[in-house]
């Protein structure tokens, strides 16, 4: 299984495309841009409550045979927050003072 490579932050709605460094996934690929992650999320998935990382970026040649960004073809379909803002901001508060190995 590959990561989808999701085309947009689910906050904001910025586009963050493949070969971008400012994409965040949380380890169900959840995924944010980095300022939505530092400044609106601080370091907690709105989804499961996991930490991020930051989104490896797969390469557009095929250095091996059948593995690059032209085989397996990154997602096109857009993912937008399930919850409100409002919600999200009370769910961050209560989890943030976890460290995410703690969690
Ligand atoms: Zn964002
Ligand atoms: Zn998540």
């Amino acid at each position: 299984m590959a990561l989808q490579l999701r085309p947009n932050c689910e906050y904001c709605d910025k586009d963050l495309p493949p070969a971008t460094t400012e994409a965040r996934i949380c380890s169900y690929e959840c995924t944010f841009c980095a300022d939505c992650v530092e400044t609106k999320l601080f370091n907690v998935c709105p989804n499961c409550g996991g930490g991020f990382a930051p989104r490896p970026i797969r390469p557009m040649r095929e250095w091996r045979a059948g593995v690059c960004a032209v085989k397996q073809v990154p997602s096109d379909k857009r993912v937008h927050l399930k919850y409100a803002v409002e919600e999200v901001t009370a769910y961050v508060a209560g989890v943030k003072d976890v460290a995410p190995e703690q969690r």
